[in-house]
């Protein structure tokens, strides 16, 4: 079988599961502005399907599905440019999910470690949902034949996962169908940690609201979460070497240098030998310039939630227009009766 060569197309998501954190903004946002910038198809989803995997208040959602497509737009996601849509508006998605739930083996999806974290002990009584949650991830990636997936690194094994799939699929079915997309990890913070705990990831569903920067937090809030930030009483290093087991200190320096645009290196070296009263409040600068005008804009747009409303509800229609015929070859493929087209 010869290889089929898919035209280039970025597809990533994030969960309104929450309100945005600097992390979904260093390791997502900023980034899909880029991709966005450099000429290739861009396709970003608020995965509202994959957000009531744990529970969520349904007003609550409605508004964090609105403040999170604001977010997309405040970091600079055109949607004029790309095409910004909600997951639940274009049912394909869960359609071609169930297919690949069929697809999908056990063993594979035994192997997920976001599962086993957000489980924890508890797995007896969390949805079968969140169980499956990788191979609707994988149906929002392949239904539009996306070939690059921008995602912070704790994503990588599920972006893994979705190439399995889409190698069984066509392995089974013998065709070349579905392309293999790439992960695409790429910065200086792929990965910001927890400010409360460096060996957990910031995440928007974590109960400490300490634990991470919001994109709506006021210039006060930043500075002083950054300034109670978990680190240790060692002056900051003459190499990144002398990071190696400071986990905090070196999230804190990679958040400098994503922020900044610097490498890792060069914030260390111009920090070299100073402490964290020098450094943490350097960092609160930086951070309320470079987030302060994010949150002022998120504001600007929510007071007109009928124009997001508007705006997302376009973004559907055109996601839809690419979506629904890969469903439907794909509905051909599996072997559905298909009486009903045009
Ligand atoms: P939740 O806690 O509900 O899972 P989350 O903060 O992990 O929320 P997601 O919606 O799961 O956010 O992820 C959206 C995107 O943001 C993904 O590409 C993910 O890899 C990225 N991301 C999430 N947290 C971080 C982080 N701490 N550092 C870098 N990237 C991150
Ligand atoms: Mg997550």
């Amino acid at each position: 079988m010869t290889a089929t060569a898919f035209t280039p197309r970025i597809f990533s998501g994030i969960q309104p599961s929450g309100g945005l954190t600097l992390g979904n903004y260093l390791g997502a946002l900023k980034r899909f502005a880029e991709k966005q910038d450099e000429g290739i198809e861009t396709i970003y989803c608020l995965v509202d399907l994959h957000a009531i995997t744990v529970w969520q208040d349904p007003e609550r959602l409605r508004q964090q599905t609105r403040e999170a497509a604001a977010g997309f737009m405040a970091s600079g996601i055109d949607p004029a440019r790309s095409i910004l849509f909600n997951q639940s508006q274009v049912s394909a998605h869960a359609e071609l999910g169930w297919i690949l739930n069929c697809v999908a083996r056990l063993g594979w999806m035994n192997r997920m470690t976001q599962f086993k974290d957000k489980a924890g002990k508890n797995a007896e009584h969390v949805s079968l949902g969140l169980y499956a949650y990788p191979s609707l991830m994988a149906a929002d990636i392949l239904v539009y034949h996306a070939t690059h997936v921008p995602v912070g690194d704790d994503q990588k094994q599920h972006v893994e996962l979705t190439r399995d799939i889409a190698a069984k699929f066509n392995h089974d079915y013998g065709v070349d169908f579905f392309p293999a997309p790439e992960p695409v990890i790429e910065g200086a913070a792929t990965r910001v940690m927890s400010l409360r705990d460096g060996t957990k990831k910031m995440s928007k569903s974590d109960p400490s609201d300490a634990s991470r920067i919001n994109l709506t937090d006021d210039a006060d809030t930043i500075a002083q979460k950054i300034r109670k930030a978990r680190t240790d009483a060692e002056p900051l290093p003459e190499t990144l070497e002398g990071l190696k087991d400071r986990a905090e200190a070196r999230n804190l320096v990679n958040i400098y240098a994503a922020l900044s645009g610097m490498t890792a290196e060069a914030v260390v070296t111009e920090f070299a030998g100073q402490g964290f009263g020098a450094f943490k409040p350097a960092l609160a600068d930086l951070a309320v310039a470079k987030l302060s005008p994010i949150s002022t804009e998120m504001t600007r747009l929510m007071a007109d939630p009928a124009e997001i409303d508007r705006i997302l509800g376009e973004g559907a229609d055109r996601a839809e227009a690419i979506a629904r015929p890969i469903l439907d070859r794909t509905l051909d493929i599996v072997g559905m009766v298909r009486s009903r087209r045009g």
